[in-house]
């Protein structure tokens, strides 16, 4: 696909009851004509990411609940829905994780909609997908995602330590698989640099699957049993822990890539897409934390294509001002504010794999509505 996307726009910042938040995401909503994807009394996912406990720069449930307010217009019967992690935490079970979107603001009396997790109580409910992918030729996508008539993604495009960026791509991709389709996509193991490794134990207190165990004061780790979700990785303070970046960071995001697809080819023209590109912050609302944000607000867009949505969110961002000057661990030479902050990672991958699987185009034309 190569012929230029539309990517609805409408820029942050007012001082008019016309053109809040609220109302630009109404007006995006209806520039994407909800009732091409959301058919009468069919049921319609609003997929989104509830945020990990301490998190709080994720999406705010007011402004979900204006989508929800438009699907309910359009005739649907909306529900809000994500899935299991791989890694212990707020949202490692159906009941941990309706009760963590719940202490977010994610309550049916405040949304206007009830939580559904897509891939059952302990995230092993999946259904096969067929996708000609270059790593697979089928993805494990969460039932109820699948099974959804339609479905409406609604991202916070930030930063991720391993994606680079997370957007659209990848609140579809690790959001949209289940626990095992998850693993399909991490297929890596760490390694632990013994030189730098303190023995403190945190990342043996955190690894869900066992793996680790602390041998003379220096974490080990049994790769047999690693999983690959790097909790580890995020909780070691003195980053004693890695993947060899060089070889594993390319086919690591073209499988992530991969398993999008599987979830917009399991929805042919039932499936759109609305940004936010505000509070960007360097990490994924995975993260039980929310780090200052890399540059301002810069709006929200929507899109049918998440290749082109992610795309011009990406540019947005690169073409922005740095927020935070002091920050030591950013290199401001780099024209991806994302690599600037994550080194290792090259998240346009997700945009040049989309591209070339045929799940959207690179190029867009902004609408600013
Ligand atoms: S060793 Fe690290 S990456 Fe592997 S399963 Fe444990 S926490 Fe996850
Ligand atoms: S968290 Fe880091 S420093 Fe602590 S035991 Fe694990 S690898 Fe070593």
């Amino acid at each position: 696909m190569s012929d230029a996307s539309i990517v609805y726009y409408c820029a942050p910042g007012t001082r008019s009851h016309n053109n809040t938040r609220l109302a630009k995401i109404a007006r995006l909503c209806d520039a994407l004509d909800l009732k091409e994807v959301v058919k009468e009394g069919e049921l319609t996912a609003v997929k989104l990411h509830f945020g990990e406990d301490g998190n709080d720069t994720h999406l705010r449930p007011s402004w979900v609940r204006v989508v929800v307010e438009k699907v309910l217009a359009a005739g649907g019967k909306p529900f809000l829905t994500d899935t299991t992690t791989l890694y212990s935490g707020s949202r490692h079970n159906a009941y941990d994780h309706i009760q963590t979107a719940y202490r977010h603001g994610f309550a049916p009396s405040v949304v206007g909609a009830p939580v559904i997790l897509a891939d059952g109580l302990y995230g092993e409910n999946d259904v096969p997908v067929a996708i000609q992918g270059k790593h697979f030729k089928e993805v494990h996508i969460a039932t109820e995602i699948v099974r959804a008539p339609a479905l409406v993604v609604l991202s916070h495009f930030k930063g991720h330590e391993m994606g680079g960026f997370g957007g659209a791509i990848k609140n579809m991709a690790m959001g949209g698989a289940a626990v095992r389709g998850k693993r399909d996509q991490h297929d890596t193991h760490v390694q632990i640099n013994h030189e730098t490794c303190v023995g403190c134990g945190e990342c043996v207190k955190i690894c869900p699957q066992k793996a680790l165990s602390l041998q003379d004061k220096k974490s080990c780790v049994d790769i047999t049993k690693c999983i690959g979700c790097f909790e580890c990785i995020t909780v070691c303070p003195i980053k004693a822990i890695d993947i060899d970046w060089a070889t594993q960071i390319e086919p690591f995001v073209e499988r992530m890539t991969e398993y999008a697809w599987g979830v917009v080819k399991s929805h042919p023209k039932r499936i759109c897409f609305i940004n936010f590109v505000m509070n960007v912050t360097p990490d994924c609302d995975c993260a039980g934390w929310s780090d200052l944000p890399m540059v301002p607000d810069l709006g929200i867009l929507a899109s049918y294509d998440p290749v082109a949505l992610d795309q011009a969110c990406f540019d947005l961002v690169n073409q922005a001002p740095w927020i935070n000057d002091a920050d030591k661990r950013i290199d401001k030479s780099k024209a991806d504010k994302f690599t600037a902050r994550w080194p290792h990672t090259r998240g346009e991958i997700q945009l040049s794999h989309g591209e070339w699987l045929g799940m959207g185009s690179r190029q867009y034309e902004l609408k600013k509505i």
